[in-house]
This record gives structure tokens, sequence and C-alpha cells, in this order.
């Protein structure tokens, strides 16, 4: 950058001539803004040639001031005017040259959405409801964290059941066991005594939902699992009933050649009981280590309702009868997807849950 040496009225007129003269056509045949950038520092920057000039004036008498200052002033605009219209039409051709640089290939495939599946546990738990949906059972559902009475006296567990115990069963309150506690619910059975309360007979009900069970945790166990509770209660039903309702719910969700077996066993809420076995899917009754080499698992407890758990929702048990059935979602959901270990429901990797739709 050069800057004339004495601000005398010659030099003075010398430098303008030169900076009048040249700056709008170098502005006007600017080719690049860094160019053009050059150019604005040169004549109007800080220490610029026209900045300078105009800041001379001040030591020039009033007579010259007057008549230099007003071109000169003016050139000032003119110039940065200039500069302003020149940046704008640079921006513009570099923004045109941008676009049309980019190619559009209309045949390249377009970014496909991440797809959202259900859970196996869903899958299974919808396919189970529906089936029993379809046999009449409706919908009910009650909360996670129960009372002593609905979980355990209603359902006519003596208070010394073992079931009771902190082992088993997750307390909130300290007063762990006693009646009158408060507990994450073990079992989804209490659902049971809620609609008995609220509604009168006939009824036919499937209460399906998370439990809780203070258990260590393995390949066939969990801390939090699913339950599905199938209540039926009318005038005349058997256990005839019961293993016919069952049949068709097993046959229906692991097909026609599906066989079942009861076997004696005891709740307190259900007289007579039954623990239920499913015919072995893999060996189909030969034997094999899943079933232990017996031909047969375990799918679901059952039974006819029991009279002291009608009473104390005020069901005449001469008039009513009814029965109930629970079974672990997570049970069904490994033998009908063959999965060895339930602690994959709740891992979340996905590549375990993307192999079900
Ligand atoms: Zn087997």
């Amino acid at each position: 950058m050069t800057h004339y040496a004495m601000p005398d009225r010659k030099s003075w007129e010398k430098e303008w001539k030169e900076v009048s003269g040249h700056a709008l056509v170098a502005v006007n045949s600017a080719t690049s803004l860094d160019g053009l950038e050059t150019l604005r520092l040169e004549y109007l920057g800080r220490k610029g040639r026209l900045t300078s000039l105009l800041k001379d004036l001040k030591d020039f008498d009033l007579g010259d001031r007057r008549e230099l200052g007003g071109p000169s002033n003016a050139f000032k605009e003119e110039l940065s005017a200039a500069i302003d219209a020149k940046k704008a039409e640079l921006e513009g051709a570099a923004q045109d040259a941008a676009i049309a640089g980019t190619k559009l290939d209309l045949t390249l495939p377009g970014l496909a959405p991440a797809e959202g599946r259900l859970h196996p546990l869903t899958l299974v738990m919808r396919e189970m409801t529906g089936i029993l949906s379809r046999m009449g059972f409706s919908w009910a559902e009650g909360p996670h964290v129960e009372t002593d009475h609905y979980n355990f006296e209603s359902l006519n567990f003596p208070p010394n059941h073992p079931a009771r115990d902190m082992q088993d069963t997750f307390y909130v309150d300290a007063g762990s066991g006693v009646p009158g506690s408060i507990l994450l619910r073990p079992q989804t059975s209490p659902v049971q005594i809620r609609r008995m309360e609220a509604q009168r007979p006939p009824l036919r009900i499937m209460a399906p939902g998370r439990v809780f069970r203070h258990e260590a945790v393995d390949a066939s166990h969990g801390a939090v699992f699913h339950q599905i509770e199938g209540l039926y209660v009318d005038k005349g039903v058997t256990m005839a009933d019961l293993k016919g309702t069952l049949l068709v719910f097993i046959q229906s969700l692991f097909g026609p050649k599906a066989q079942m077996r009861f076997r004696p066993s005891f709740f307190p809420f259900t007289e007579p009981s039954a623990e239920v076995d499913m015919q072995c899917i893999l060996c189909e009754g030969s034997g094999c280590p899943a079933c232990k080499r017996t031909g047969w698992m375990e799918v679901l407890g059952a039974g006819m309702v029991h009279p002291n758990v009608f009473k104390g929702v005020d069901y005449d048990p001469e008039v009513w009868s009814g029965f109930a059935f629970g079974m672990g979602v997570e049970r069904i959901a490994m033998l009908k997807l063959g999965i060895t270990d339930l602690r994959l429901f709740y891992q979340n990797d996905l590549r375990f849950l993307e192999q079900f739709k």
C-alpha cells in the first residue's frame, strides 16, 4: 500500500488523481471476493489510500477543504457502493457455480427410515391374548403395587403361607408379610379379586401384566416377568370346561398336534388345582434334554376357584363355580420361539430383537 509523503496540496492532488482514476476501474474488474477485499482494504481500510486523503484534508485551510472535500467524500460513497454491488455479484456467481457443480442423480436409492418392530414378548403376549379374546375373555388390569389383602388374604393364603415370605415377595413397606403390607405383586391373581369385587357374575376375564419376584436371575428365572391370568365364573362351570379351554388355547398357540396333561397340584386359591404340562414340542414326547427326558414341559397352573375366594367377594359358592389359570409369558415365548435363555428378552440387544417380526 503506497502512501504519499506530505499533506501538501500538490502531493495530495497527485495522489487523489491516482486514486480517483484507478479505484473504480479496479473494483469493477475484480474477479474474486478475495481480490475485492484486498481492494477495499487498499482504498477504504483504516490506513487505506482514500481514507488517508480524507484524513489529511484537516490540515488544509478552509477554502481548500471545501474545494477538495466535496468531490473526495462523494467519491468515497461511490466507491463503497461499487464495492457492495460487486460483492453481491461475485457472491451470486459463486452460489450459481456451486449449484451447477452439484449433480442430482435421480436413480440413487433413497434413505430408508429405520424400521421399528415389536418386542418378541409383546408379539407372543398379543398372540396369547388374541386367542383368549376370541374365546370370549375380556381384558382386565390391576396395579403393580398391591396390598397384602388383594395379593394374599382374599386369595385364601393362610397368614403363615411360605409365599408371603420375603424370599419370594418384594415388600414396599417395613411391615413385610403382615396383614396390611404393601408389596409388588408376585402374580397377576389379585386382578381376579379386584374384578370380581367390581362385577357380578357371570364373567370371563384375562389379566396380562408384569409381576415381580425376589428371585436370583438365571436362564429360566427373572425378578421381573409377565403373566397372563384367566378367570371364568358362571353357573355349572366344571373341570372339563377348564381342560377344554386350555386345550384349545395350547393348540391355537402351538399347533393342532400339541398335547396336554393335568397333574394334581396345590394353590391356595383353587380346589382342585393342577399343573398343566404340554408334550415337549422339540422331541414330541420321546424325551430330550430340554424336557429332562420326560417328554413333557410344565406350561401353566390352573384349577377350580376355591369357595373361600368366592365368599370373600360376595359370590355364593353354592350358585357360582369357575376356573382360573395363570401362565408365564416368558416361558411360553421361549418354547414358541426356541429361546433357551430368558435374560435375552431384557438385554436390548438389537441382533436378538431384530430376529422377530
Ligand atoms: Zn423333549
